[in-house]
């Protein structure tokens, strides 16, 4: 009888209680799972020839002992046995720290295998170890093991699992595509994962596993982008000719760009296919216009709209803003958040649930508990970076047929775009409105910050508004909080009385930040010292002056984020940033922001500078780990595994087809397992 994959790995002979519990730690359940857990590098003990060899690589020489090793002493401690092997006609040094005793070992004329690293000038071997027969004359897969598990057991475990289950592993991934791109087949990719007779079978072992885990991965989000593709939406009738007039008598002209995405998103909403698009654009490309005219859509084919903001701050903002572009339409709009009066929110509800009010904007609350609509066709989520697929799934099955447009807080580089978005319709608007001129940005010490006062002076005088940014340094807000009273005490002495500065800080209640904000936005003052608070969203438009304190302390998208808070309005504007890095990583950073503007390109820089390494800041970044696959490094041959996942579901009826029987069943049990999390 054919074994399954999926039994526990504790019917294997010797896995008792205690080892399940350690492989669980490692993520090993099954033996799938076991047979997957791949090696993350060799030791190579293949013989080597002399010419092969590259300096201080770790190496195994097959030679002759020429002569009596000599033992050298040091001390009374330590000693170095020295070695003449004769390789081909060639005496290489080879010796041994402290291991007297293998003299015996190493008589002469007597041929051995030595493992050891290798100095091309000196001809020199340091050993590390006598490799005792030709058995050990391969490559050793070493595993990301734990205190619980020793390396030794997991590839014990590992070869015990492959004799008994060869068998049954089978190619779940349609011939067709093995053949066309050259792929191997399972059985034997498990088989060099673990345990490859040379390099290049390693390398190509791995090369089929990458593309096996993407394909597999991207077969689950495009079976679920089809799935959702086929739920019913809200059918939005709304009037072209209304639309195309608001358009029209907007004080200025849609992009090109900004148009595009509109009509994808109107498609969307007249179509009875319930809407799920991501709207990525850079900072200031003008997404809230885009999401403006969708939620006029929606009210004028008689449907309620919720925008949903990250933040207090800029959910009164949109709030403001928007309801001052719809006075003359039939918009009803109403502010809803954590911070709306028991009283005022009592008044709200019922008006919410009736009709009357039909854009909603506030906070994360407005589509949980006890809001309730008389018929919500439309939920914007503004500055949507921190939701998973599962949360997004979860959002749109909460609202019954409510279409569902997601705007991102900066680009997303096309790795993220296709693994962490990937079940999304993306639109992109990929231009910025005319006359918009780049941000000038320049990199500062702290040390030289005394040499800008005149030309803050010079902007100041002209008439223009000041952002200074300092971040979350210390772990604690209090500390945070006393940098930034500092930087605003020193901006009074510098400044004040002339220019008015202003302080607004994450300890501050929001009804407060909110009236700061808005004297800021009225030129109540000139500059505004902050924490991050106001990294999203906000829009003045008369700042033209953006300084970071301690630049470095932010990641790239932040700091992209920051600077997009000037460069809004036709005039010049500028980025200092005040920084003495301690890392490369963000000396590298300051650069590529002195260098670029362009947020899609800053996106890409930042995956790449987190560094395959860095698990944390991947994790933030909310990519989805993979096993073998670096999602940033193998983007390409992600891209084409995406396109044949797309490929396999736009097949009529693939779900029936004999070719597709294995793939159909493994996505239908990952999805019912929520493999997403
Ligand atoms: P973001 O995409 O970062 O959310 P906003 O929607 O806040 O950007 O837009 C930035 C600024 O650009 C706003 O002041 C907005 O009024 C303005 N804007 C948007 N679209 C255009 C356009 N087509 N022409 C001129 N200005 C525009
Ligand atoms: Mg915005």
């Amino acid at each position: 009888m054919l074994k399954d994959l999926y039994d526990s790995v504790s019917v294997l002979k010797g896995v008792g209680p205690k080892k399940v519990e350690a492989l669980e730690e490692l993520g090993i359940r099954s033996i799938y799972d076991l047979l997957t857990y791949y090696p993350f590098r060799y030791d190579d003990f293949q013989v080597k020839d002399l010419t092969q060899i590259v300096d201080q690589e770790k190496v195994t020489l097959k030679g002759k002992i020429a002569a009596d090793p000599v033992i050298a002493h040091f001390g009374r401690k330590r000693n170095i046995l020295n070695i003449r092997l004769l390789v081909d006609n060639d005496v290489i040094k080879v010796t041994f720290f402290n291991q007297p005793w293998l003299k015996k070992q190493l008589p002469v004329g007597k041929e051995v295998l030595i493992h050891g690293r290798f100095d091309k000038a000196k001809a020199s071997l340091a050993g590390i170890k006598i490799l005792s027969s030709v058995d050990n004359n391969e490559m050793n897969a070493i595993y990301p093991a734990n205190k619980h598990i020793r390396q030794k057991t997991i590839s014990d475990l590992v070869q015990l699992a492959f004799d008994e289950y060869k068998d049954a592993i089978d190619d779940i991934i349609p011939d067709k595509i093995i053949d066309k791109y050259k792929l191997e087949k399972q059985v034997k990719v498990i088989h060099d994962m673990h345990f490859p007779t040379n390099n290049q079978d390693a390398m190509l072992a791995r090369r089929t596993a990458k593309f096996n885990e993407f394909f597999l991965f991207q077969m689950q989000l495009q079976s679920l982008k089809m799935a959702e593709q086929k739920d019913k939406g809200i059918e939005i009738n709304y009037s072209d000719s209304d639309m195309e007039k608001f358009i029209e008598e907007l004080p200025f002209k849609l992009t090109c760009a900004q148009l595009r995405v509109v009509k994808e998103i109107y498609a969307d909403l007249k179509s009875n296919r319930q809407m799920n698009r991501l709207l990525q654009g850079d900072v200031g490309s003008g997404k809230t216009i885009v999401a403006a005219l969708s939620i006029l859509a929606t009210i004028d084919g008689g449907y309620q709209a919720a925008l949903m903001a990250p933040t207090e701050i800029l959910a009164e903002q949109h709030a403001n803003k928007l309801a001052k572009l719809f006075e003359n339409t039939k918009v009803n709009v109403a502010l809803l958040t954590g911070d709306t009066k028991a009283a005022a929110k009592k008044e709200l509800l019922p008006r919410i649930a009736s009709g009357e009010i039909n854009l909603v904007i506030g906070t994360h609350a407005l589509i949980q508990d006890t809001v309730i609509y008389n018929n919500l066709g439309l939920a914007i989520i503004d500055e949507q970076h921190r939701f998973g697929v599962n949360q997004r799934k979860i959002l749109r099955e909460k609202n019954d047929g409510t279409n569902v447009l997601a705007m991102t807080a900066t680009p997303i580089p096309r790795t993220l775009a296709i693994t962490s978005y990937g079940e999304m319709d993306v639109s992109i608007i990929d231009e910025l409105p005319n006359g918009r001129q780049p941000v000038k940005t320049a990199w500062i010490k702290e040390g030289q910050f005394k040499n800008s006062i005149p030309f803050i002076k010079e902007r100041l005088n002209s008439g223009e508004q000041i952002y200074v940014v300092t971040p979350l340094v210390e772990e604690s807000e209090a500390v945070d909080m006393k940098n930034a009273v500092n930087i605003y005490e020193n901006f009074q002495k510098l400044f004040e009385p002339d220019f008015k500065v202003g302080l607004l800080h994450g300890r501050m209640k929001d009804e407060k930040k909110n009236s700061i904000m808005g004297s800021f936005e009225n030129n109540e003052f000139q500059i505004l010292v902050s924490t991050t608070v106001i990294e999203v969203g906000v829009d003045v438009s008369n700042a033209t002056m953006m300084i970071v304190f301690n630049a470095d302390h932010f990641g790239l998208a932040q700091l992209h984020q920051l600077r997009g808070r000037v460069g809004r309005g036709s005039s010049q504007s500028y980025c200092l940033l005040v920084s003495d890095p301690k890392t490369e990583t963000g000396v590298k950073r300051m650069n590529v922001m002195v260098q670029s503007n362009d947020g899609f390109i800053i996106s890409q820089k930042d995956l790449e500078l987190r560094g395959p390494g860095d698990i944390m800041g991947k994790a933030q970044s909310g990519l989805p780990e993979f096993k073998v696959g670096d999602p940033v490094a193998d983007l390409k041959m992600l891209s084409i595994a995406q396109q044949e996942a797309i490929l396999v579901v736009n097949t009529n009826n693939w779900q029936n087809e004999p070719e597709y029987s294995k793939l159909y069943s493994y996505v239908q049990q990952k999805n019912n397992n929520k493999m997403f999390d």
